[in-house]
């Protein structure tokens, strides 16, 4: 580390002079500029994702479009283990949105309570059920604009399930997949559709299928927004992040 050295002519706070004298002061170590990641360092990243979990899943359970589509709607600040403890009971009486309107409301507000905004959750799951029969035939549509056109559905939503229902390579960028490719320098956009932009841009296309889920996965048990497990992180040395704790 290069030594700075203080000015002289100054005094210290026990009253000597420092006139001639120098006092060595450790220089902060430099942080590294956020620079743009070459396409060698993104293989690399997704590379190394891809040997640990090739084929990585998401954590809420669903058997068919309509209750995945379900489940990323009741998911909204809270999280898919939360959503999954409610859902069972739910799914078990209605997983198709026929099944669902004749459940009612009142009822589906009582099995979905223990999520947090269960009440405004509750009024759009029966709304976008009763949109999905009258429109749609029953049947999630695979379009992510006309998913986003059903009540308490956003881009996110929209894009997990046409990634996980319908095998497109969608970017659905949530807190985890937000922080963490700012972390990595994946982008420095300032909203979940700018790092959704630039994440489409930069991946590459073999790992475009699955990214979001690795990098949700990163996100929630290794680079976690408090105290980043680092010594685990199988990317730790392609990482310049401030964050970084080793
Ligand atoms: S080294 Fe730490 S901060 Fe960097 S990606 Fe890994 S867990 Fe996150």
């Amino acid at each position: 580390m290069k030594p700075l050295l203080a000015k002289k002519g100054k005094t210290t706070s026990a009253g000597t002079s420092l006139k001639d004298e120098a006092i060595v002061v450790a220089r902060p170590k430099p942080r590294p500029r956020v620079r743009k990641r070459t396409p060698e360092e993104i293989e690399e990243i997704f590379g190394r994702f891809h040997a640990v979990e090739p084929e990585p899943k998401g954590e809420l359970e669903h058997s068919n479009p309509f209750t995945l589509l379900v489940a990323v709607v009741l998911s909204a600040q809270a999280t898919d283990a939360g959503v999954n403890k409610a859902t069972r009971r739910l799914f078990e009486l209605a997983d198709t949105p026929e099944k669902m309107v004749a459940l009612g409301e009142d009822k589906v507000r009582d099995l979905i309570k223990t999520i947090g905004l269960f009440r405004n959750k509750a009024k759009n799951v029966i709304l976008l059920s009763e949109k999905l029969i009258a429109e749609h035939g029953g049947v999630v549509p695979e379009d992510r604009d006309v998913l986003q056109s059903l009540p308490g559905v956003g881009r996110k939503t929209a894009n997990v399930v046409m990634n996980m229902a319908f095998g497109h390579a969608t970017m659905a960028v949530d807190t985890h997949v937000f922080r963490v490719s700012h972390r990595l320098w994946l982008s420095k956009g300032k909203t979940p559709d700018a790092v959704e932009a630039d994440l489409m841009k930069i991946v590459p296309q073999t790992y475009l299928l699955h990214a979001h889920h690795w990098l949700i996965l990163h996100g929630r048990y290794t680079c976690k927004a408090v105290r980043p497990l680092c010594e685990t992180c199988v990317i730790a040395d392609l990482c310049f992040s401030k964050d970084k704790r080793i």
